[in-house]
C-alpha cells in the first residue's frame, strides 16, 4: 500500500455504487476518503444487476471478486426470443468455455448485496468515513484544496472532490454543464420474486431477454438462485426524476398483451411495478477540472441495454485510484490521466447501448434482419463481438 494517509482526505459525493467502491479502492492506495450520501441510510433500490467478465477482472484487482460472486448466480447462458413467437433468436453460454475466452465468469446479483459487499467494505478500512443525510450541494476550488458546502450549510475541506453523485449529478452542472440528461423515450418496469412466486415451468437459470416490438423483457435468477429479477422496457414518454416510482400496470400491459404466454403469464404475477425514466447523455471528455472529477453515471450515463452502468463505474473506480497512487501529490494531473484513460471506452458504451436498444426493440423487417444477423452467428463469433467489452478494461 502507498502513503498516502497524514493529508487531508478526498471527499466523495454520492455512495452508491459507484462512490462506495471508488472510496475502497483509494483506501486500499492509502488515501483518506470521506464519503457523503444524501439519503439517511446506504442502500439500493430492489432490483437485478448483471455483470460481465470485465468487472471481475478489475474486482479481483482489490480484492472483492470472490465475495461478490459468494452471493451472485452464475447463468449458465444468455438467450434471446421473439416475444410474439416464442423462437429462440440466439443462445450465447456463459460456461467453461466463455470463462477460458475471456478468463472471467458472467454473474448476476442484487444491487443491495453488492452494494453491500463495497459497504462492509468501506466499513472495515481505517480511512473511509462514511457519512450519510449528508447532501454536497455546492464545492469551491482554492489554493490546493476543495471546500464542499453540505445541505445543513456545514463546509468541509478535502484535497479533492469526486461526484460520484449518478445521473442528475450537481457536480456535473458545475464541471460539464450540459443541462439535463437525455431523455430516451424508454421505460424500465421492475419487480423481484421470490423463486417459490414463479410458476416451476417459467423459471429458467439462464438471462432470458423476450424482443419484442419497441418493448423488450428480461428475467433472471438473483442471490444463488433464491430470487428472480424482471425487467420489462417499453417505448414511453413519461419523464420523471428518480429511481423508485411505481409504475401503473395498466400502461404496461398495453405494450406487452399480445406476447407469448411465457412473457404475458410472467408479467401476470406481479404485483407492484417499480419504475425507471431512462436518461443518458453524449459522451464527452471534459468530465475532470482541477481537483474535481466525476465518477459512474454522473461521468458517463448509459441506458441499461448492455447492463454495463455499474461495471463501468467500478472500473472507473479503480483505474482512478491507480491513476492517483502514481501522483498523489498532483490530483488535478491523475485526474486528467484517469479521464484520458477512461473516456472513449465509456463513451463507446455509452454509444453501443443505444444501438443495442434499438436492435432489441426492433419490428418488422428490421427484426428479421437482426434475427438472421445473430443466429447465423457461431459461438465464438458471438464472442468476437462483445470482446471490445468484455476484454477490457
Ligand atoms: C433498469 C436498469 C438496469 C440496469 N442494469 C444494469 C446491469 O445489469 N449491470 C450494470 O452494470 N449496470 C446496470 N444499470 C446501471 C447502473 O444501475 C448504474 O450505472 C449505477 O447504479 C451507477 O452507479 P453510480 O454510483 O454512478 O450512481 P447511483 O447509483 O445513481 O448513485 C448515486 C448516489 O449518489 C447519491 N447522491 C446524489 N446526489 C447527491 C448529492 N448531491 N450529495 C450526496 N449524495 C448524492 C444518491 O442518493 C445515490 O446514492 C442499470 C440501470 C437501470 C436503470
Amino acid at each position: 500500500m502507498a502513503s498516502n494517509g497524514g493529508a487531508a482526505p478526498i471527499l466523495i459525493s454520492g455512495g452508491g455504487i459507484g462512490g462506495l467502491v471508488s472510496a475502497y479502492a483509494l483506501a486500499q492506495q492509502g488515501f483518506p476518503v470521506r464519503v457523503f450520501e444524501q439519503s439517511p441510510e446506504f442502500r439500493e433500490v430492489g432490483a437485478g444487476i448483471q455483470l460481465g467478465p470485465n468487472v471481475f477482472r478489475v474486482l479481483e484487482k482489490i480484492g472483492l471478486k470472490e465475495a461478490i460472486l459468494a452471493d451472485a448466480h452464475r447463468p449458465p447462458a444468455q438467450e434471446m426470443r421473439d416475444a410474439l413467437t416464442g423462437k429462440l433468436i440466439t443462445r450465447i453460454p456463459l460456461d467453461d468455455k466463455f470463462f477460458q475466452r475471456f478468463g472471467q465468469p458472467y454473474g448476476v446479483t442484487h444491487r443491495a448485496d453488492i452494494h453491500g459487499t463495497f459497504l462492509k467494505a468501506c466499513q472495515g478500512s481505517n480511512l473511509i468515513t462514511l457519512e450519510t443525510s449528508r447532501r454536497v450541494d455546492d464545492y469551491e476550488e482554492r489554493g490546493g484544496h476543495v471546500t464542499v458546502t453540505l445541505n445543513n450549510g456545514e463546509k468541509v475541506e478535502g484535497r479533492a472532490l469526486i461526484g460520484c453523485d449518478g445521473m442528475w449529478s450537481k457536480i456535473r452542472e458545475r464541471v460539464v454543464g450540459d443541462g439535463k440528461p437525455r431523455v430516451s423515450g424508454h421505460i424500465a418496469y421492475r419487480a423481484v420474486l421470490k423463486r417459490e412466486e414463479v410458476p416451476q415451468d417459467l423459471w429458467r437459470p439462464d438471462v432470458v431477454l423476450w424482443a419484442g416490438p419497441r418493448t423488450h423483457f428480461v428475467h433472471y435468477p438473483l442471490r444463488r438462485g433464491e430470487l428472480y429479477n424482471l425487467v420489462a422496457v417499453f417505448h414511453s414518454d413519461h419523464y420523471e426524476e428518480g429511481w423508485n416510482a411505481e409504475g401503473a400496470k395498466d400502461v404496461m400491459w398495453q405494450h406487452f398483451k399480445m406476447q407469448v404466454p411465457q412473457v404475458t403469464r410472467m408479467l401476470e404475477r406481479i404485483e407492484t411495478w417499480r419504475m425507471w425514466v431512462l436518461c443518458d447523455r453524449e459522451p464527452v471528455k471534459n468530465w475532470s477540472q482541477g481537483r474535481v472529477t466525476l465518477l459512474g453515471d454522473a461521468a458517463h450515463p448509459m441506458l441499461q441495454y448492455l447492463a454495463q452502468g455499474a461495471c463501468m463505474a467500478t472500473e472507473d473506480a479503480v483505474v482512478l485510484a491507480e491513476k492517483a497512487a502514481a501522483k498523489p501529490d498532483d490530483l488535478a494531473s491523475a485526474f486528467q490521466d484517469y479521464q484520458q484513460a477512461r473516456y472513449l471506452r465509456t463513451g463507446r458504451t455509452q454509444i453501443m447501448a443505444r444501438v443495442y436498444g434499438e436492435f432489441y426493440h426492433a419490428r418488422g423487417v428490421t427484426a428479421e434482419l437482426r434475427d438472421l444477423a445473430v443466429g447465423s452467428r457461431s459461438v465464438e463469433q458471438s464472442y468476437d463481438g462483445i470482446a471490445w467489452l468484455y476484454g477490457g478494461p
